[in-house]
């Protein structure tokens, strides 16, 4: 039997992608999702067990069920918006409830953890590239809550010997290729779903939230990578914990192309792609937004051997439209 590895939020649009690529590398995800904003359509590649992260037994009950090896967490509330009305949402519903299942994780024995963090600990940088060194100092409660994760792993490793390997990343974009699964969220918020849909006129036209940055084209500068490498570092990142090569404490690696798009260059490419046009008008800057979010990804690939294949802003829209239009959960 295949090693089992509790994937948190495997209902969710990164989760689902970190279960179907868990399983080709042999593993068995169990997905545990609260389904508030997951979709049970989109677990598919293992066993699921439906919980909330702040219910202590039933994290018990299901941990000594499945005897995973290692925990995959992804969990979480991540609207930048929403964070900001109401922190306390985020301080429970990521800080508390990551606490929970790292001691439920620890209480069972199991010492391997992956973590998804987010460039959002880090704050605006002006603009510079930014790596696992630059100092981190977020904005926003989503990003302030990320950070006190990170150091709550930090704590453990010391004290318990938990060894958690962190990725922080930005703009995930695309959907699996084999259209199995892909991204929905309610309600959506993110750049290229919301111009696929102007496109296809299930909403009216893109707004973009500020043409006055100081930026080429005056729109926000933004990293995005393909999620099936995102989740292909996760795996990478299992395989290094299992392999004894992580120590105690926390080993992070930040996941970006090092490239930018503004705005209109992902709008122009949509256009590319769909053959159609984007109906867009011109808004007002949204709170919250910093002018320009690039990372790098030396380490990764150094260390892990990380290689992203599709992470090219035409194959990401490429793929993210055969999801639009072939694919979808229904509630
Ligand atoms: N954006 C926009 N109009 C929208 C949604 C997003 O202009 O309706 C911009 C947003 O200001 C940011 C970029 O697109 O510069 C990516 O935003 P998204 O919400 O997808 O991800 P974020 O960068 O906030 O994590």
């Amino acid at each position: 039997m295949s090693d089992r590895v509790l994937v948190t939020g495997g209902a969710g649009y990164i989760g689902s992608h970190a279960c179907k690529a868990l399983k080709a590398a042999g593993f068995t995800p169990v997905t545990y999702d609260s389904l508030v904003t997951g979709w049970q359509e989109a677990v598919k590649f293992g066993p699921f067990e439906q919980g909330d992260l702040m219910d202590r037994a039933r994290l018990d009950e299901v941990l000594a069920r499945h005897r995973p090896v290692a925990v995959m967490h992804f969990a979480a509330l991540s609207q930048v918006g929403e964070a900001m009305r109401e922190p306390g949402k985020y301080w429970r519903g990521n800080v508390a409830a990551s606490l929970t299942l790292i001691e439920a994780t620890l209480a069972v024995g199991i010492k391997d953890f992956v973590f998804s963090s987010t460039c959002a600990t880090y704050g605006d940088h002006d603009g510079v590239v930014l790596d696992e060194n630059t100092p981190q100092n977020p904005l926003n409660a989503y990003g302030a809550s990320k950070r006190a994760i990170e150091d709550m792993l930090k704590d453990f490793g010391a004290s318990d010997g938990l060894r958690s390997v962190v990725f922080r990343y930005f703009n995930v974009a695309g959907a699996d290729p084999e259209g199995e699964v892909g991204e929905f969220h309610q309600p959506e918020t993110h750049l290229i779903p919301l111009i696929l849909d102007a496109v296809d006129g299930k909403r009216g036209a893109l707004t973009i939230f500020g043409t006055d940055y100081p930026t080429p084209d005056g729109t926000c500068i933004r990293d995005y990578v393909h999620v099936m490498d995102l989740v292909d570092a996760h795996v990478l990142g299992l395989k290094r914990l299992k392999e004894g090569k992580v120590g105690a404490g926390i080993e992070v690696f930040c996941l970006g192309t090092g490239n930018g798009f503004s705005v209109r260059e992902v709008i122009n490419e949509s256009r590319h792609v769909t053959n159609r046009p984007v109906p867009i008008t011109e808004g007002a800057r949204r709170e919250g937004d910093a002018v320009k979010l690039v990372s790098g990804s030396e380490k990764a690939v150094a260390v892990l051997g990380w290689e992203p294949h599709r992470s090219t802003m035409a194959q990401m829209v490429t793929d993210a439209w055969r999801w639009h239009q072939n694919g979808g959960y229904a509630r």
